[in-house]
């Protein structure tokens, strides 16, 4: 959500920027915009319009955009239209300073009105625009110099922010600093970069800081990294290396991200199992939980926090969990758990599940559960994200920087590692059979050659896709582990096709959804061979009896099914635990499938972001 680039060096900013924030176009927005000083006439040029990152490059053509200090941005609006005037960078009332912004000023009104009172007159409607004036005026009155004016004023504002602010009579340096939005600056030889994430300056460094929660970093040219914090301590940079490679961001010849991160799959779940799962020695080891086996062992309850797709992968760690561990577990949105008050005991487990490690409200979840006393464990994609820092400990899912914003890969490496994590309570705790423990840890290592099979369906599920593309409603169905299979599935058309759809546990259909049943209904219906197949075929007879149109997900092999079903797709045979895992492939393709029928923009679909950084 949002993205702010950042460049101060030897070379032209401008080049570097845009490059920057076509990188983090995946993150969703609705505006861009640009400033730098001019090495013509030392001027601070903003360059800022609604729209995408195209309609800036075509505003900036006759433009001057020369400078070697710059920063840039997209926004994803939270406060104010998303329009021209609201777009960043934004500019204090003197224009000496340019600030853009990520996140979400709490207090701006109360600061607004200071200032207002004070003369202050503004030109849009953002919280962020509130918060360049008032450092300003912090700067004015305190007659403090830029590093001194920002740390006062943040100590004032409430919410969550990353800045960077460009001076105009300062071309040698950039001010930037967070609360709760991610910043990382990017360290060169003899050049910084500022980022969101570390994915605009891969080609420049493998060199990474990751800003903390109230710190104030300045880049200057041909100047080390200073880092304070609000109260003027210096603190150490800790410089850490890049992970993420150049080709692991670009499409390598797939028309889209998603298609891409959807074949990656099998290479990414092994990617995930690596270093954890060992046939031969017959065993799982994830070491976030074995180094905290006391508390695995003794919790009361785990409570898994998600949003979002990840709070589908929950529902499935919840089954697994119960069933392997004999843990009791309770799977909430993160947003609504933070303000309901929750009971939470001595020994309660918090597991915090997010593929970026930014989204808001499961940090806010996070902090809650700590403040009372309960020992969290994160499941992030993104190493150094601000989730994996705030957990006690954690596991990586390690599928690679996922660009397009409806999650493929995210969701199955989640899974993978709560599968993982499952497993390897249950041994410690003596729930599961050897017997068992031998044969899932063979089944789990075995679901990426099995993605690899399913993958080859791609071709039927195309052809699939044209019968639908007009569909307006869709209802997907599972049962068991598969329910939660099925919530994904309709959420990935919903994302990415703008169709509406609804996914519900099979045997529910019958208290309400099923008067929605004619024939116009698609109804995708997940019917691997399983404990509850029977139980499934009996539903989707409920379906055929008021004409519904299925599509059904089956095992290889299937035969009642498939005589009912209008249309089926196999899947390899898999334990009922890791079905989910197999069964997700043909779900995205056709949701991905559908879209580009219908033009969508698959991998930045309206109104979404990537990583949702406010609450
Ligand atoms: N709250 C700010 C705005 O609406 C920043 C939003 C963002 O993170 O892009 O302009």
């Amino acid at each position: 959500m949002c993205g702010i680039v950042g460049y101060i060096g030897p070379r032209e900013a401008y080049p570097i920027l845009i490059n920057g924030l076509k990188r983090l176009e995946y993150r969703g927005y609705d505006s861009a915009g640009v400033a730098l000083i001019s090495e013509k006439d030392a001027q601070l040029n903003i360059y800022k319009t609604r729209g995408k990152v195209d309609d800036l490059e075509h505003q900036c053509a006759s433009k001057d955009i020369s400078g070697t200090a710059g920063i840039a941005h997209t926004r994803w609006a939270t406060h104010g239209e998303p329009n021209d005037v609201n777009a960043h960078p934004h500019c204090s009332q003197s224009e000496s300073l340019a600030l853009i912004h990520n996140g979400i000023i709490e207090n701006y009104l109360v600061l607004k009105q200071l200032l207002v009172e004070n003369g202050y007159q503004f030109k849009g409607s953002t919280d962020t625009e509130v918060l360049v004036q008032w450092i300003e005026y912090i700067k004015v009155t305190h007659k403090v110099d830029l590093l001194h004016a920002v740390q006062i004023a943040l100590r004032e504002v409430v919410g969550a922010f990353a800045i960077a602010i460009l001076e105009k009579d300062r071309p040698d340096q950039i001010v930037a600093a967070r609360r709760g939005s991610p910043l990382a600056v990017g360290v060169g030889e003899g050049e910084f970069f500022l980022a969101s994430d570390a994915s605009p300056f891969v080609e420049y460094t493998n060199r990474v800081v990751y800003i903390h929660d109230d710190e104030v970093a300045v880049i200057s040219r041909e100047k080390p990294l200073k880092i304070v914090n609000l109260n003027d301590v210096a603190q150490t940079p800790e410089i850490k290396e890049i992970e993420m490679s150049l080709s692991q961001l670009e499409k390598g010849g797939y028309p889209h991200f998603m298609l891409k991160e959807i074949n990656e799959q099998p290479q990414t779940l092994v990617d995930c199992i690596r270093g954890r799962i060992n046939v031969e020695a017959n065993n799982v080891v994830l070491s976030g939980v074995i180094d905290n086996q006391e508390k695995f062992l003794n919790a009361g309850r785990i409570i898994i926090v998600a949003c979002g797709t990840s709070w589908h992968a929950a529902l499935i760690g919840e089954h697994l969990i119960e069933d392997l561990c004999r843990i009791p577990v309770e799977v909430e949105y993160a947003s609504e758990f933070r303000y309901r008050n929750p009971v939470i005991n001595p020994g309660d487990i918090v597991i915090a599940i997010s593929q970026s490690g930014e989204t808001a409200d499961t940090l806010a979840a996070i902090k809650l559960a700590k403040s009372r006393g309960a020992f969290i464990y994160g499941i992030s994609n993104v190493v150094g994200s601000s989730i994996a820092r705030a957990t006690d400990s954690g596991s990586y899912i390690h599928v690679g920087p996922e660009i397009g914003v409806a999650s493929t890969k995210a969701f199955t490496g989640q899974v993978t590692v709560l599968s993982m994590l499952a497993l390897t309570i249950a041994q410690l705790k003596g729930t599961i059979a050897p017997d068992d423990y031998t044969r899932l840890i063979g089944e789990l290592a075995g679901v990426p050659d099995k993605m690899e099979k399913v993958l080859k369906t791609d071709p039927q599920i195309q052809e699939l896709s044209k019968i639908f593309t007009y569909a307006h409603n869709f209802i997907y169905l599972g049962r068991g582990y598969n329910y939660p299979a099925a919530l994904e599935g309709a959420l990935k058309l919903k994302e990415i096709s703008y169709i509406h759809a609804e996914g519900y546990p099979a045997a529910e259909m019958k208290h309400g959804p099923i008067a929605l049943i004619d024939e116009r209904m698609p109804v995708v219906v997940i019917a691997t061979s399983d404990s509850v197949y029977e139980k499934t075929i009996s539903n989707i007879q409920e379906v055929k009896a008021r004409k519904g149109r299925v599509v059904a997900i089956v095992t290889e092999g299937d035969e009642a099914v498939t005589d009912i079903a209008d249309y089926c797709i196999e899947v390899p045979r898999t334990d009922e635990r890791f079905a989910p895992l197999v069964s997700a492939i043909p779900l995205q393709l056709l949701a991905y499938y559908i879209a580009v029928n219908k033009g969508t923009n698959v991998d930045q679909p309206r109104n979404l972001a990537k990583s949702v950084t406010v609450e």
